[in-house]
């Protein structure tokens, strides 16, 4: 949804810690799975290779993405996730597009993962809860790939030992970075 006011409403939700669990490891499956390694993972390319589209908003004229903002997945101004069926070719289209205007990589991969969260946990409509899923996905994938947390090499000889203590260390550390404890996720929405 878009408004013209700057203000933001801060809404506490609460996702269930069995749900905190299994999107962490939805998000650790799907780096493992997409093969992901050291200095070669491309997450734009992973998810244009599930026939997402991935456009920036620059390419939309402002009043039509005004009007896709209403029929997205995502209740985020930065992104939208459009998932539409094409009945003439009987399949499901899928898109997400992403407020270009930014120009550190981090923000953009962060937005682009929430919309792609919307799609990949299956999300059918826009509400608090999907945001809550969608912001935890792209904080676990960000927090396991990017060098800086140090996580990269852990969670591949975590899952593929089935190193299962491993896993919790690392867990533990997400967890504690994103102030999850007691399962209490606050997420703005603009
Ligand atoms: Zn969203």
């Amino acid at each position: 949804m878009q408004e013209d006011s700057d203000e933001q409403s801060e809404t506490h939700y609460l996702l269930p810690n069995w749900r905190i669990n299994e999107i962490i490891l939805i998000a650790a499956r799907f780096l493992i799975d997409e093969g992901y390694s050291e200095n070669t993972f491309d997450y734009k390319k992973v998810i244009s290779s599930k026939g997402i589209i991935i456009k920036g908003y620059s390419t939309f004229d402002p009043d039509n993405l005004k009007e896709l903002h209403k029929v997205s997945l995502s209740l985020w101004n930065e992104g939208l996730c459009l998932v539409f069926p094409d009945r003439e070719k009987g399949k499901t289209c899928c898109m997400i597009a992403f407020n270009d205007n930014k120009n550190v990589a981090e923000e953009i991969m962060k937005i682009i993962l929430h919309e792609f969260a919307h799609i990949k946990l299956h999300h059918t409509e826009q509400s608090p809860n999907a945001e809550a899923e969608a912001i935890l996905f792209s904080e676990a994938v960000l927090f396991l790939i990017l060098p800086e947390n140090g996580q990269r090499t852990k969670l591949k000889v975590a899952l593929s030992e089935r190193r299962k203590r491993l896993f919790e260390g690392i867990k533990a550390r997400l967890i504690k970075k994103l102030n999850l404890q007691g399962g209490c996720m606050k997420i703005g929405c603009k």
